[in-house]
């Protein structure tokens, strides 16, 4: 979509400082971290959260799912917590579905 800024990121267009890329996924620091280390997880391909999921996504996700444990590894987290906002009302205020990971220090129980 060309008025999202995670697909600018995508494009080259906007900066970020990418820790992770494949052909599939990109992560990058949040500019607004609320843990010592706070990455967000991006698919390429633009769609706005989990409700707009189709079953043609099914690779996506799962290759996503089964990469946030490798992305949390090299930043160096054993321990960390992902978290998707889904909508205005689940806190969500960029809608490119990403996800975030939390970690580098003690969190809270949640
Ligand atoms: P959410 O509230 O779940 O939609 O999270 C949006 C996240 O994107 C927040 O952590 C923001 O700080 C982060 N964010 C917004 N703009 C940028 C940007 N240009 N580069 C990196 N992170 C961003
Ligand atoms: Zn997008």
């Amino acid at each position: 979509m060309s008025d999202c800024i995670f697909c600018k990121i995508v494009a080259g267009e906007l900066p970020a400082k990418v820790v992770y890329e494949n052909d599939q996924l990109l992560a990058f620091p949040t500019i607004e971290p609320k843990a010592d280390t706070h990455l967000l997880v991006i698919p390429k391909k633009h769609t706005e959260n989990l409700n707009t999921l189709t079953a043609d996504d099914a690779d996506m996700i799962a290759h996503l799912m089964t990469t946030l444990p490798k992305i949390a590894a090299s930043a160096g987290l054993t321990g960390y917590r992902t978290i998707t906002n889904t909508g205005a009302e689940g806190g969500q205020e960029v809608f490119h579905m990403h996800f975030h990971i939390l970690g580098g220090d003690q969190l809270p129980g949640f």
